[in-house]
């Protein structure tokens, strides 16, 4: 398997979309055809690792990478994703919670699977001159996620560019609580500000060339991989136990998350329809109402690891896509504003007694939404994509008690915190680099 830029060019082999990032006419990775899988190839699967083994197979076809990807797999996908019922009328509903890994929001998974990949990846290269510099910007969850799934890996620095003031403080924590390998930088200016200066700094040959700089954000072909795996889990599980597809509703920011699972269904899983939930960032949502693609700079919202303005993954899905009728055939969406959030969380935690973080409550928002009988017709999952403890100055205050907080995160709570401030200029980031 080959992968191509959204934008043409030739195609490159899977350790240089992953170690490149993005290509070099500024498009986004995607396999040069998309493989067939057929549901029997699970058969033997019984675990999480071995259904992503199986469905990522043909995505790492001839690869280095195919030799030691059942490694990758066991070593990415150690945590729980269940797929926990929570209701079953009007119609069957479901949660995907993703947030049971080390910093406690799915992007976990892509962090860790990406980790060991690159470290294979650089232990293999011959002509290794040097650490590889890991430059990510965060809006909040990605930065933590990566920074402890390359905490002390040999071979790799990380260096973290976040929001000043735009991150939970649990979130702030955990990007600034590493050391070692890992530098986290606190930007005066918001989440497409850090974007900026990433892209700025990708964009500059000499600079790409000394520090080696490789991205770990979403649009890592590495990293939205083994997020369709865990999709593909998910719905053979409840394709196996109902013979019926399973439809989800994804928070959706950058569209990574959400993009996976379109992937997911265009090779073959028993996916229905795919809704996209959005904060009040409603650049996807006004898209597909108007046919227009307008970026724009993003407005702070409760559901803060979803303040994007300019989805950057967007141009993947418009890649499969003829037309916008044809994006639409694919994914609808729905923007959710903080007050409906706010409720949301309350409504929620009355009727189950669980509490949700604010972005898993922009896709339980949408359910509730829906005509009674589009959620009796098809069987639903809403994507919990945190867990509320990570976001706990939100919910508890709106719900009155407070949310155990799971061992995982509690550990990385203890760590002590270290944290620079930078004005959002390419030569304050340098000077860090
Ligand atoms: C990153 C993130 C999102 C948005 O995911 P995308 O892949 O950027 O669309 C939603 N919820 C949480 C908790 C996140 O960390």
């Amino acid at each position: 398997m080959r992968y191509i830029s959204t934008r043409g060019g030739p195609p490159v082999a899977i350790e240089q979309a992953i170690m490149g990032g993005t290509a070099n006419d500024g498009g986004l990775y995607v396999p040069e055809s998309l493989p067939a899988i057929n549901l029997r190839s699970f058969d033997q699967a019984t675990d999480l690792p071995d259904v992503a083994l199986k469905f990522l197979e043909p995505f790492f076809a001839g690869s280095s990478l195919s030799g030691p990807l059942a490694d990758l797999c066991r070593a990415a996908f150690s945590f729980p994703i269940p797929l926990r019922p929570l209701e079953t009328a009007p119609g069957t509903l479901k949660v995907l919670e993703l947030f049971h890994g080390p910093t406690a929001a799915f992007k976990d998974v892509g962090a860790r699977f990406l980790a060991h990949a690159m470290e294979r990846i650089i232990a293999a290269d011959r002509a290794n001159t040097g650490p590889v510099t890991v430059l990510v910007a965060t809006s909040g969850d990605t930065g933590g996620a990566v920074a402890a799934a390359y905490h002390r890996r040999p071979g790799t620095r990380v260096v973290v560019l976040f929001p000043d003031g735009r991150v939970s403080p649990r979130q702030q924590h955990q990007l600034t609580c590493w050391g070692d390998n890992v530098t986290s930088l606190a930007v005066r200016g918001e989440f497409d500000d850090c974007q900026r200066l990433v892209k700025a700094a990708f964009a500059d040959p000499v600079l790409r060339t000394r520090h080696r700089l490789c991205s770990a954000n979403s649009i890592n072909v590495g990293r939205l991989l083994p997020q369709a795996a865990y999709y593909a889990h998910a719905s053979l599980l409840h394709w196996q136990a109902t013979g019926r597809p399973l439809s989800f509703i994804v928070p959706t920011g950058n569209l990574g998350n959400g993009f996976a699972c379109v992937w997911a269904r265009r090779v073959g899983l028993p996916i229905g329809r795919i809704i996209l939930a959005t904060n009040a960032n409603t650049t996807i949502p006004d898209y597909l109402a108007t046919g227009q693609w307008l970026p724009r700079p993003s407005v702070p919202t409760l559901a803060s690891a979803m303040d994007v303005g300019e989805p950057s993954n967007m141009e993947r899905l418009r890649g499969l896509c003829v037309d916008v009728e044809a994006v639409r055939q694919e994914v609808s969406a729905m923007p959710v504003t903080d007050a409906l959030i706010r409720t949301t969380i309350i409504d929620e935690y009355r009727r189950h007694r669980l509490a949700w973080c604010p972005h898993t409550a922009t896709a339980l928002h949408v359910y509730r939404e829906l005509p009674a009988a589009e959620r009796s017709a098809r069987d639903w999952a809403v994507v919990a994509t945190a867990h509320a403890a990570k976001f706990d100055t939100i919910v508890e205050p709106l719900l009155g008690v407070s949310v155990a907080v799971p061992p995982e995160l509690a550990a990385i709570l203890q760590r002590p915190t270290q944290v620079e401030h930078v004005d959002a200029e390419l030569d304050e980031l340098i000077a860090h680099l």
